[in-house]
C-alpha cells in the first residue's frame, strides 16, 4: 500500500484533493505499519529476555484516567456512552507496561463496539487487589473463541483486521503473567464482553 499510494502521488498531474487523500493513506498506513512492529518488538522482549519490570507504587486510578483521556475523540465519534467507576487505588507495579494493557483492552472495546453502544471502566479494590474492568456492549466472544484470543495473530472478526493484527491480547496477557497479575474474559456471543485484569494493590 505504502509503494504504491508513493508512487501514485509522484504523479504531477494530481489534483490538491487528491493529493491530500493519498498522503492521508500513506499516513495512516505507515502508523499501522509502526504499530504491528512496536509491538512484535515488545512481545518479543518480554517472551526473550529475563524481564525485571521496575516496580513502583502509583496510583492506578489516576494512570487508567490519562489513558482514557487519550480516547475522547474516538469515544465522541463513535457516539459511544462511557461508563466510568474508578475507585483510587495504588498498586505496586509497572506503569508504562500496565498501560500497554489498559490501551490495548479499551481499544478493543471501542473497536469492537457499534455506534452508540457502551463501554465500561471500572476500578476497586478488593482482597488486596487491585480490579480493573473493561467492557463492551460489541459483538461478544464464543467461548471456543475466547479459548484462543490470547493467542499470537489470532483474529475472529475478519471485518476488523485492517485495523488491527492480532497481536494485543497476546501482549496484554504476557505483560500480566510477567507483573505477576490475573485476567479474565466473560463474553455473550452478540451481547458485549467485559476483560477482568487484577493487580496486587
Ligand atoms: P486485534 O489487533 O485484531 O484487535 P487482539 O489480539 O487485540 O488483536 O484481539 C484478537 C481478537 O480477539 C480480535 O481480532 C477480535 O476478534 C477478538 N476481540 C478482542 N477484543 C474483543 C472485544 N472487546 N469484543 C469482541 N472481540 C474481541
Amino acid at each position: 500500500v505504502i509503494a504504491n499510494y508513493a508512487a501514485a502521488l509522484n504523479d504531477a498531474r494530481l489534483d490538491a484533493a487528491t493529493r491530500e487523500k493519498y498522503t492521508n493513506t500513506l499516513i495512516t498506513t505507515c502508523n499501522r505499519l509502526t504499530n504491528l512492529v512496536k509491538n512484535i518488538l515488545t512481545l518479543n522482549k518480554l517472551e526473550n529476555q529475563k524481564l525485571v519490570a521496575e516496580q513502583v507504587k502509583f496510583r492506578l486510578d489516576e494512570r487508567l484516567v490519562q489513558v482514557i483521556i487519550s480516547y475522547e475523540e474516538l469515544i465522541e465519534d463513535k457516539n459511544i456512552q462511557l461508563d466510568l467507576n474508578l475507585q483510587e487505588a495504588e498498586v505496586y507495579s509497572n506503569a508504562d507496561y500496565l498501560d500497554l494493557v489498559w490501551n490495548n483492552l479499551i481499544s478493543n472495546a471501542i473497536k469492537f463496539t457499534p455506534k452508540g453502544g457502551s463501554v465500561g471502566i471500572k476500578l476497586k479494590v478488593e482482597n488486596g487487589y487491585a480490579v480493573v474492568s473493561v467492557s463492551d456492549t460489541g459483538c461478544g466472544i464464543s467461548n471456543e473463541v475466547g479459548k484462543r484470543i490470547f493467542d499470537k495473530f489470532y483474529q475472529v472478526d475478519t471485518s476488523h483486521q485492517r485495523e488491527g493484527n492480532g497481536l494485543g491480547l497476546a501482549l496484554v496477557k504476557k505483560v500480566i503473567d510477567v507483573l505477576g497479575g490475573k485476567i479474565t474474559v466473560e463474553s455473550h456471543f452478540g451481547e458485549g464482553s467485559i476483560f477482568t485484569v487484577a493487580i496486587k494493590a
